[in-house]
């Protein structure tokens, strides 16, 4: 990136494009994640880039329930290996949840690279796959015996909406953190981030750290106040609301 000033308007959002294509070279991101990643960036374009209160409120709930589970995993795949490694590592142990590496695009080489990126920044993680979700036909279908299969509560960044709806069925509660409120994953989970993910999993550290040391009746208390339809209709709300902002200031100019 020595070639973009830091001043440059949208210096970070070409540093994280950056990284995904560095993650495409070195065998970690599939090709169609940048086709992902894009999707992604027209939605926080919209947004103006931030964290939104819907998307806080939602981390700080995402944040209780995995805090609250037994068996918490994240899933990791090779968009969140290239962007945000290190971050993750760190919410893993900030929520002592575990990690595993589940990807849509299988190979066996990109599962090993994904392993031994985190491994590169001090994390551990399963990539086992030696049992099977029922139901779904993707290689998302392959997890691990220690980690998705008996999860209790799944944080999937980038989700498939297919593989979301056999967690549930599975009788997992699932968190995501996807851009597009509209997709299928967005509208089947319980907790729905809307929210970029280089915001959102240092937002989640930060709130581990606080969440904590309270006691369980007050994490429950943050889940059972919680209502993700409200949150997801506020973040389409808050889309439509952007662009007439941008509308009335084009006819300004
Ligand atoms: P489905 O309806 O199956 O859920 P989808 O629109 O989610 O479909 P995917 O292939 O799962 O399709 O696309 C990945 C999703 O991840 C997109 O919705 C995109 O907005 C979101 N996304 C991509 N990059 C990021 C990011 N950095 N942070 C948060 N969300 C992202
Ligand atoms: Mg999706």
């Amino acid at each position: 990136m020595s070639h973009v000033p830091k001043e440059h308007p949208r210096y970070l959002s070409l540093l994280y494009r950056e990284r995904i294509a560095e993650g495409v070279r070195k065998g970690i991101t599939a090709v169609e994640g940048i086709a992902a990643h894009g999707r992604g960036e027209t939605f926080d374009y919209i947004l103006g880039e931030k964290t939104h209160d819907f998307a806080f409120e939602a981390e700080r709930a995402a944040v209780a329930l995995m805090l609250l589970s037994k068996h918490p995993v994240i899933s990791v795949n090779g968009n969140v290996a290239a962007l945000i490694p290190e971050e993750i590592v760190k919410l893993s142990e900030a929520l002592n949840a575990i990690l595993e590496v589940n990807i849509f695009h299988f190979s066996e080489e990109r599962v090993r690279k994904i392993k031994e990126e985190i491994e590169a920044h001090g994390g551990r993680i399963l990539a086992d796959m030696d049992a099977t979700l029922e139901g779904l036909k993707s290689a998302r279908r392959l997890v691990s015996s220690k980690g998705i299969f008996i999860a209790d509560t799944v944080l999937v960044p980038l989700e498939d909406g297919d593989r979301c709806e056999i967690l549930r069925m599975n009788g997992k509660k699932v968190i995501t953190i996807d851009l597009n409120p509209l997709s299928r994953t967005s509208r089947m989970a319980d907790i729905t981030i809307v929210d970029n993910l280089v915001r959102a999993v240092p937002n989640m550290i930060e709130l581990a750290e606080e969440l904590k040391s309270y006691p369980e009746r007050d994490l429950k208390e943050i889940l059972s106040n919680y209502d993700n339809k409200k949150i997801l209709s506020a973040s389409i709300e808050r889309i439509r609301d952007c662009l007439t902002e941008m509308a009335e200031k084009v006819k300004e100019e």
